[in-house]
């Protein structure tokens, strides 16, 4: 080895001791008779100091060395002199003496601070991805990803699971985006698919007799990169035999419980984890992922509004429409002005999911005070006093109060609840707010298309007490998937699946997928099921969002080691890129761009 010890690992008890570190020069400070350089390598800083006068050798090259420039120091470890400690840095209470300097590579300045945690633009931060690793923040975001995956390794090998890798090269899968496909050289004219989750192979996994399966799955979807999503991601993908959905929910709340006491220092809201309906949590917070570390619910205030004297909510609850209440806590105490502003910008977000407007109603600061806002005048007292005690509204509240169709009125929640959490910063940044979705509708109505869509996919069962319903009122069956939701965010999906070979058909059946098509790309799954398949089911845990929010970064780029930008493109290597005519002859393809589709 180059080194005797790493940089970050010197310590008192070292002193004395003649050590030959190596590393980059995370900083450098030039006093004449003596240098400071402060040496860095993946396990931290360690500040060595050269004496002209005592090692004049050294002390020259020292004198060149500038920033990320790669030096190997032999030196003595000293007690810092009293006062001149530094209690930043794990080695702050010594440094090295150096008594030899060997430059072991040069660098160019880099195009951004390594010793800084500067704002820098991403998309430089991309091109220079092995620059961008260096910085302290990613390490301790890849160091981390590291433990939570070997801690689930070791979690789920003492649970008795089995880790088995399964096909990159495969075939189209069923979680309902788009495929990226690889042509076939020795099968001119044919693809496989990437997979978008191992779904099919682990169920074809507990047919096989495997009974607990997982693996650190890489998924691809080929879908437009709206929001945080990434083409290529990683699920801890999961399958168990003999099993009912209450085992699969309380062996993954058991080990995300374990993951955050074990690896941060972050506090649970609440454990066991809450467990909400799909309706309850869509009235309630207009959303199947609600952040709970803030209340800020919707509260259905339909048989107070339709007293009132205002046509628009009377007539919206006679259209068989909610009336709902949110209220903003202390947002009344402002001026008359503030208020009519803070009003207006958030009717034009709800404009913006498809809302017609947004009343409000400002409760006074002091007893007795009026009531204010666009709507006070529809409300005599006593309905403003039922209203507030519906909502339970305090003096100095603002009760924001909306009327419209569902699913509407659900973007116009959502939205409310997620602005007025960040402008009055209610998502305290050190909890984790975990809770469970259950009692999904299996299927949702596609008007476009005109059918059913699985809401989960093809391969979840019906709760058993609803199958009847599958032929008259599809709509109303359950599925028996669960979603595990983390302050706003899906960190996993999964459900208990259909394992009957007639059901499947059936399901196949109710979402429109023609018998022929459906042999086609699912025969082998049908197939599989007439040889003793058992009850079977599982889930996946989304890795790259989880450590994000382990880590409190805000997008799942930060936990990645080479993400791809926002628009599918890696700007290191700069992929996708255009390939060589002979390799698109050999694999029999022709390209039909169009003359002014210019290639980027
Ligand atoms: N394959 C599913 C998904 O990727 C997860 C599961 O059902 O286990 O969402």
């Amino acid at each position: 080895m180059l080194k005797t010890h790493h940089c970050g690992s010197l310590r008192q008890e070292h002193v004395g001791q003649q050590v030959t570190v190596a590393g980059w020069v995370h900083n450098w400070r030039d006093q004449g008779g003596l240098v400071f350089l402060d040496l860095r390598d993946r396990s931290g800083v360690l500040q060595v100091a050269i004496d002209r006068e005592k090692q004049p050798e050294a002390h020259a090259l020292a004198t060149q060395a500038r920033s990320e420039w790669v030096l190997q120091i032999v030196g003595t470890v000293v007690r810092r002199p009293a006062g001149m400690e530094n209690p930043n840095i794990a080695t702050g209470e010594v440094e090295l003496h150096a008594s030899a300097v060997s430059v072991l590579n040069r660098a160019k300045t880099p195009p951004f601070y390594i010793n800084r945690d500067d704002r820098v633009e991403e998309s430089l931060r991309l091109r220079y991805r092995y620059l961008d690793l260096r910085r302290e923040r990613m390490q301790r975001n890849l160091i981390l990803r590291h433990r939570v995956i070997k801690f689930i390794r070791d979690f789920l090998d003492a649970e008795g699971f089995l880790e088995i890798e399964t096909p990159i090269l495969f075939k189209t899968t069923p979680e309902g985006a788009r495929d990226y496909l690889v042509p076939s050289r020795v099968h001119p004219g044919k693809f496989y698919a990437l997979p978008q989750s191992p779904q099919q192979l682990k169920q074809l996994l507990m047919v096989a007799g495997y009974e607990r399966y997982f693996q650190i799955a890489r998924c691809f979807r080929d879908e437009d990169q709206r929001g945080d999503r990434q083409p290529e991601f990683t699920q801890l993908d999961m399958e168990m035999s003999f099993v009912e959905r209450e085992d699969v929910l309380q062996l993954i709340e058991r080990m995300m419980i374990e993951i955050v006491e074990t690896l941060t220092d972050r506090q649970l809201l609440a454990k066991p984890f809450p467990r909400l309906t799909y309706q309850e949590v869509m009235e309630r917070f207009g959303s199947d992922k609600p952040d709970l570390r803030y209340d800020l619910a919707a509260i259905d205030v339909s048989e107070i509004a339709t007293q009132s004297d205002f046509a628009v909510f009377k007539d919206a609850v006679t259209a068989g429409n909610p009336v709902k209440a949110i209220r903003v806590p202390g947002a009344g105490n402002q001026s008359g002005g503030q208020l009519r502003k803070f009003h207006s910008a958030y009717e034009e977000r709800v404009r913006a999911v498809g809302g017609k407007g947004l009343g409000y109603l400002v409760l006074p600061a002091e007893a007795g005070g009026e009531v204010k806002g666009s709507v006070a005048k529809f409300f005599s007292p006593e309905l403003q006093a039922l209203l507030f005690e519906a909502t339970q509204a305090q003096p100095g509240d603002v009760l924001f109060l909306l009327a419209e169709a569902r699913p509407v009125i659900y973007g116009m929640i959502d939205v409310l609840r997620r602005s007025l959490a960040e402008e009055f910063n209610l998502a305290d940044p050190n909890t984790m707010a975990f809770c469970w979705t259950l009692d999904f509708p299996l299927m949702e109505w596609n008007p476009d298309e005109n059918r059913w869509d699985p809401s989960h996919h093809l391969f979840t069962a019906p709760v058993p007490e609803d199958e009847h319903l599958l032929d008259s009122a599809p709509g109303q069956v359950r599925g028996q998937q669960y979603d595990l939701v983390c302050n706003g965010y899906e960190v996993a999906g999964g459900s208990i699946r259909i394992h009957r070979q007639e059901l499947q058909e059936k399901i196949f059946g109710l979402i429109g997928l023609d018998m022929v098509d459906a042999k086609e790309r699912f025969g082998h799954m049908l197939e599989a099921f007439t040889y003793g398949a058992p009850p079977h089911g599982g889930i996946a845990p989304g890795i790259d969002r989880l450590v994000m929010l382990l880590a409190g970064e805000p997008n799942i780029r930060e936990v990645i080691a080479f993400p791809k930008s926002q628009m599918a493109i890696d700007l290191m290597v700069s992929a996708p890129s255009e390939v060589y005519p002979e390799q698109l002859e050999e694999l029999s393809i022709q390209l039909a761009l169009a003359d002014e589709a210019e290639p980027e």
